[in-house]
């Protein structure tokens, strides 16, 4: 099944040498469990922000927390598996709120196999992807690598409602799915709790986000608009119906939604669906945000909607949006960033996908796939061009920064909460699956200019270590170790990008 990233072994190997003392007390007998990490600074993002030393895993699960000394007296290990961390850093792996990743693998190579196509989102310290548009040979595709037991991380699948571009100016709907039902199982791999509608349009062929302030000629010369208030792609009255039955359903409705007058139309239909209850039992959620009103964000607290928001901002082309918009869109365009702040329900979207291809080294893309770069956009708000330059915001879109707190939590309870599993992955807790991911800098206390700069260097889903980079995590002499695990990874990342660059070449002739 698994060839070429055995990493378990070499963990081991690895390890051996650090292994710290676990001999019970006298008068104690310590529960045998499968991993501890002690001597650490395990960030747990819980209600209270707690950071405790050591945390010790049996069976998938987290089962104590606590400093390193109750924690080596409360249990043990059986095979070696007990870590000395040294003072690295530990908190929950990342939950991407808005991800195209395992939908963009089955376009670009339908047989490649799914095992290994994982390891670049592990790598980078994905435990859970919220993939928003899944189509019907996509799910296909994930329903049997679930069932092969192949599928690493846990995706969470909306299902795709309708396409999005318009045809003869009516939305292209993807029918067959009147079978579908809610899969919200958390012990599962594989969820189905939501659909995807598209709202309005985004750029190009797709219309224009939907405005309630005409687009200049300027904007509609430059590019390339026909209609000057964008596209909405469904009325009023044709939304309220859609989003009503697949709330009775039991599904999440996550709505594109870009332009105000997109974004007003989805609150009125998810206000229509709620019927006087609360969302918090729903969680219906809207994508982007990209131009907000204020009136819009009192309304969407009234509703408690959930957002999301696109970590790294193109800072390098805020002059084009300065040239080109008023006050007012720059102030709706930057509102986004102030949803957090305001109280709602906020999650990160990088909104990769492979499609748009992918460059390891490229920092300059807005939909990276690095999750420490998006935290360094929310809570600085710089940007690297592609010429490697950092450009820093100017003050409009320096408003509403994030703390670091914030932004964790949008990366990995929020997205949690958005798909129903707070309960379970998100936070490091007592009970919780344990899904973590050990740093190499600690965010809550580094210079935010080194936020960007983190690696991950181990990525633990369901109890289970699915990512080691060996040269960063705990260097030790074994440097044949560390060598044979890194170029299985890059053997994987190279084919993939060499597979995506023949997809794309074909797609272009
Ligand atoms: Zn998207």
């Amino acid at each position: 099944m698994k060839k070429s990233l055995s990493f378990l072994p070499v963990l081991f190997l690895l390890m051996s040498p650090f292994i710290v003392s676990t001999l019970p007390q006298a008068d104690t007998i310590p529960t045998l469990v499968d991993y501890i990490f002690c001597n650490g600074n395990v960030i747990t993002v819980d209600d209270s922000n707690t950071v405790v030393q050591a945390v010790a895993i049996d069976d998938g699960l987290i089962v104590g927390l606590g400093s390193t000394e109750t924690i080596l007296e409360d249990f043990a290990t059986e095979n070696d598996t007990t870590y000395d961390l040294d003072g690295r850093t530990i908190m929950p792996g990342i939950v991407d709120g808005h991800s195209h990743y395992m939908a963009s693998l089955f376009w670009i190579g339908e047989k490649y196999a799914v095992y290994d196509s994982q390891s670049i989102a592990l790598a980078y310290g994905y435990t859970s992807l919220n993939e928003k548009s899944i189509d019907h040979g996509e799910l296909a595709w994930l329903r049997s690598a679930e069932q092969n037991g192949t599928l690493r991380l846990r995706v969470n699948c909306f299902l795709i409602y309708n396409f999005a571009w318009l045809e003869s100016d009516e939305p292209v709907e993807v029918g067959g799915w009147e079978e579908a039902i809610p899969i919200n199982d958390y012990d599962r791999k594989l969820r189905i709790p939501g659909f995807k509608i598209y709202a309005d349009g985004a750029s190009g062929n797709r219309g224009f986000p939907a405005v309630s302030d005409p687009y200049s000629q300027e904007m509609m010369d430059l590019w390339g608009i026909t209609n000057p208030y964008g596209d909405l792609y469904y009325n009023q009255t044709e939304l309220d119906p859609i989003v009503d039955e697949l709330h009775d359903k039991g599904f999440i409705v996550a709505f594109h939604a870009m332009g105000d007058r997109a974004t007003e139309t989805v609150l009125n239909s998810i206000d229509y669906a709620l019927n006087g209850s609360t969302n918090s039992n729903y969680r219906h959620q809207l994508e982007h945000n990209s131009f907000i009103r204020e009136d819009l964000i009192s309304y969407a607290l009234t509703l408690d909607t959930i957002h999301s928001v696109r970590g790294y901002f193109p800072t390098y082309w805020q002059e084009d949006y300065e040239a080109l918009y008023s006050a007012t869109w720059l102030e709706r365009y930057v509102n986004r960033y102030s949803l957090p702040g305001e109280g709602l329900h906020s999650y990160l979207e990088t909104d990769f996908g492979f499609l748009h291809g992918f460059d390891e080294d490229d920092w300059s893309r807005s939909t990276n796939i690095r999750p420490f770069l998006h935290m360094w956009g929310l809570v600085t708000r710089k940007a690297i061009d592609e010429n490697g330059t950092i450009h820093s915001p100017d003050p409009w879109l320096a408003e509403h920064q994030i703390t670091v707190e914030q932004a964790l939590r949008m990366m990995t309870i929020e997205g949690a909460y958005a798909v129903k599993m707070e309960d379970y992955i998100g936070s490091l807790e007592i009970g919780k699956y344990a899904d973590l991911i050990v740093i190499d800098d600690d965010p809550l206390t580094t210079n935010p200019d080194n936020i960007k700069d983190i690696n991950v260097t181990l990525t633990m889903i369901d109890g289970k270590i699915e990512f080691l980079w060996s040269s960063h995590t705990f260097p030790t002499p074994y440097t044949s170790g560390t060598s044979r695990t890194s170029s299985a990874l890059w053997m994987v990342v190279i084919s993939l990008s060499t597979l995506i660059v023949a997809v794309n070449r074909r797609k272009e002739s």
